[in-house]
C-alpha cells in the first residue's frame, strides 16, 4: 500500500522558511549517518489541516549536538538543553523547535518521572500518550513526507477518538488523564471506549504525580480556548476531586471564563484569573490548601488569598451609591487579579459598577503635594505626613479638592501643619 506523503501539507502548515531550515537539518544529521523525523503533535495537526507552530524532531542519534549545531547554522534564537532527557530546544523568531533523542521510558513506579534510553523511533513511537500523537513523517531525503504511523493514529484521528496505547499507560502516568479529557474537549473527539474504563480505573493514580506536573496540566488546560469544557469534563469523572476532595467546579464557570476572555488578553493574568476562579466556591482554607499542593509560587498564592478575603468584602461595594474614597478604600491593596475575578463573579450591578470606577479611574488618582511638601509647610516627620496624605487623597477622590492651591487650603482648615 503507498504510504500517505504529507510533504504539500507540511509547506502550507508550516511557519514561513521552516522547510528551509529542516533541510539543513537532514543534511547535518545524514551527514552522521543519523535519521530525523517530525514526530507528535505536529504530524496530528498535519493531518487535522491545522496549523503547525511547534515542530518537534525525534533524532536517531543525538539530538542534542544536532541542535548545537543547528542554533550555530541559524546565528539566531535562544539554545536550551536538558541531558537527562536526551533533548534540546530552539526558540528563534518565528521558529520554535524542540529535538528529541529517539528514546525508550521505564517507569520505576508511579508517579515518578522515567528514566530515559536512547532507541528507535518505533521505541519511540510506541512509548507516547494517545495513538494520534503516536505518528511521525519522516524528513529524510530518501522518503521526505512520508507518514509513519504504528499504532494506529490516522484511523482513530478519522474516527474522533483519543486511545491509549497500552493498559498501564495512566498507570504509568497519570498526567494522561488531564492530557485525554484536554485533547478530547480540544479536538470535540471521545475517549475510546476501554481507554476510559482504564482512566475511571487508575483515576487515584493522579494522587501518585507531584503537585509541579499537575500544575503544569492545569496551565495546558488554561492555554486552551475553552478550558471551561475540560473541566466540565473532567469534573463528569471526578478527577478535580483528586486535587482536593472539596474542588468542586463552580456551575457558572463557563460565564465566568467567557468575561475573563473578554477583559484579559493576556496569558499570565488569564491563568491567574482562571486558577482563582476555578477555587472561587470552595473556602478560603479549602483553596489555600489547592495552592500549596501545587506548589504555587507566592505571587499565584497571594491572588487566590486575595480573591477570597475581597469575595467575603463584596457586599460592602452593593449597600447604596458610595463616596469614591470609600470604594478606594475597599478595593486598594488588592491584587489587580484578584479584583478582577470578584468583577468577574460579581451578580449585582453596583457591585459591577464599583469596580470598574476603581479600576478606570480611582486607582490613579493621585495628590499634588507629596510627603516633602508637607514637611516644607511645616509638618513634622511621622505618621502624621501619612494621615495627612490619605485625607487629602480622600478628598481629591471626593472632588473636595482639584488643584494644588485647593490642597493646601484644605490642609490647613483641616488642622493639618498647626
Ligand atoms: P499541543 O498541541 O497541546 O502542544 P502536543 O502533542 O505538541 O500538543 P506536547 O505536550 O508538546 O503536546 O507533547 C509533545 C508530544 O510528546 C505529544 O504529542 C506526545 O506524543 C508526547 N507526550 C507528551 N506528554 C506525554 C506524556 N505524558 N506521555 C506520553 N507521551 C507524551
Amino acid at each position: 500500500m503507498k504510504r500517505l506523503n504529507l510533504a504539500q501539507q507540511m509547506a502550507r502548515r508550516m511557519p514561513a522558511g521552516a522547510l528551509g531550515t529542516l533541510e539543513k537539518v537532514e543534511k547535518a544529521a545524514c551527514q552522521r549517518g543519523w535519521r530525523i523525523y517530525l514526530a507528535g503533535g505536529a504530524v496530528r495537526d498535519l493531518l487535522l489541516r491545522r496549523p503547525v507552530l511547534d515542530i518537534d524532531l525525534v533524532v536517531e542519534g543525538d539530538a542534542v549536538q544536532l541542535a548545537v549545531e543547528t542554533a550555530k547554522t541559524l546565528k539566531a534564537g535562544r539554545l536550551t538543553i536538558h541531558p537527562p532527557f536526551l533533548t534540546a530546544s530552539i526558540r528563534a523568531p518565528g521558529l520554535n523547535m524542540d529535538f528529541a533523542t529517539a528514546r525508550t521510558e521505564s517507569y520505576t513506579c508511579p508517579g515518578a518521572l522515567p528514566s530515559v534510553r536512547p532507541a528507535k523511533l518505533d521505541d519511540d513511537l510506541r512509548r507516547r500518550d494517545f495513538s494520534i500523537n503516536a505518528m511521525a513523517v519522516s524528513l529524510n531525503s530518501a522518503d521526505f513526507g512520508t507518514l509513519i504511523d504504528y499504532c494506529g493514529g490516522q484511523a482513530d484521528l478519522k474516527a474522533g477518538l483519543i486511545r491509549v496505547l497500552h493498559e498501564e499507560s495512566f498507570r504509568d502516568d497519570a498526567t494522561r488523564i488531564w492530557r485525554a479529557v484536554r485533547y478530547e474537549q480540544r479536538l470535540g473527539f471521545a475517549i475510546e471506549r476501554q481507554t476510559l474504563t482504564w482512566l475511571r480505573h487508575d483515576l487515584d493514580k493522579l494522587q501518585t504525580v507531584s503537585g509541579e506536573r499537575i500544575r503544569h496540566e492545569l496551565e495546558c488546560v488554561f492555554a486552551e480556548p475553552y478550558p471551561e469544557k475540560v473541566f466540565r469534563r473532567a469534573t463528569g469523572l471526578g478527577i478535580p476531586k483528586k486535587l482536593h476532595p472539596r474542588l468542586t467546579m463552580p456551575r457558572d464557570l463557563a460565564r465566568w471564563y467567557a468575561r475573563v476572555r473578554r477583559v484579559s488578553t493576556d496569558k499570565k493574568t488569564r491563568g491567574a484569573l482562571y486558577l482563582a476562579l476555578l477555587t472561587y466556591n470552595t473556602s478560603a482554607a479549602a483553596a489555600k490548601q489547592v495552592c500549596a499542593s501545587l506548589g504555587l509560587d507566592k505571587k499565584a498564592t497571594r491572588i487566590i488569598d486575595a480573591t477570597h478575603s475581597l469575595k467575603s468584602r463584596l457586599d460592602a461595594l452593593d449597600d447604596h451609591p458610595l463616596q469614591p474614597s470609600a470604594i478606594y478604600q475597599i478595593l486598594n491593596g488588592y491584587a489587580e487579579e484578584a479584583i478582577l475575578a470578584n468583577l468577574t463573579t460579581a451578580r449585582s450591578g453596583m457591585v459591577r459598577r464599583n469596580i470598574r470606577f476603581y479600576l478606570d479611574e480611582l486607582r490613579y488618582v493621585k495628590t499634588e503635594l507629596a510627603g516633602g511638601d508637607l514637611l516644607a509647610i511645616g509638618m513634622k516627620k511621622g505618621p502624621q505626613i501619612k494621615a495627612a496624605l490619605e485625607y487629602l487623597l480622600a478628598a481629591r477622590l471626593d472632588g473636595e479638592v482639584r488643584t494644588r492651591r485647593d490642597e493646601e487650603k484644605w490642609l490647613k482648615e483641616s488642622g493639618f501643619g498647626n
